[in-house]
């Protein structure tokens, strides 16, 4: 008998070391036997094709794709029975899709594994993530450690003025930060900010 597929969720602010622990759980998976396969989203073009690479450089061979879908294509074609997927944030699909794609896979067996941003840089949640967490079999919060106190970090504060809410290939922008150090940040960028737009009038 098939063994029964579950939706594994490790979500938390960036350095928190998401990815190295989907990469782990799919290499655990792999040992056991199970066929795995990993995708990323095309969008993320950070690094070179078809690999995940998480922040100390362990390396997972992935597959491109621009949407969800894409994966009940190939799992149509190929046999398998684990997958990984890496910023499961940045999917244009419809949270409420992306979710119906993940039923369909469980149903054919297929235990998911994901790795996404809990939160942007204003601590808005991410609509697929936050989809997600309810209905995961196994839910892990990673944090990063509070790059200003030391305490467990809550989110990624982004340090330039960018208002765009997805800013790929920024790393250097962003640092993890607990609650309160973010709240007090925040204030100071918005006075910041204000100041700067108000040096160019
Ligand atoms: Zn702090």
């Amino acid at each position: 008998m098939k063994k029964q597929a579950k939706l594994i969720v490790h979500t938390g602010s960036m350095f928190s070391g998401k990815t190295t622990s989907l990469w782990r759980e799919l290499y655990r998976m792999k040992i056991a036997g199970y066929k795995t396969v990993a995708f990323k989203p095309s969008v993320d073009s950070r690094h070179k094709d078809e690999k995940i690479i998480s922040h100390d450089n362990l390396e997972l061979d992935a597959i491109k794709i621009e949407s969800v879908k894409e994966i009940l294509e190939y799992a149509q074609n190929n046999e398998i029975d684990a997958i990984g997927i890496d910023e499961v944030q940045f999917f244009p699909d419809h949270p409420s899709k992306i979710v119906e794609y993940f039923i369909k896979l469980m149903q054919n067996h297929i235990t998911i594994v994901v790795s996404g941003l809990d939160m942007d840089y204003k601590a808005r949640p991410f609509e697929i993530v936050k989809e997600l967490m309810p209905i995961a079999d196994e839910l892990i919060k990673h944090h990063a450690i509070c790059a200003s106190c030391g305490e467990d970090a809550w989110v990624s504060f982004r340090k330039s003025y960018n208002e765009d809410r997805i800013e790929i290939g920024a790393q250097d922008s962003y640092e993890p930060l607990c609650r309160s150090c973010f709240n007090r940040k925040m204030k100071d960028r918005e006075k910041n900010k204000n100041q700067i737009s108000l040096d160019q009038i």
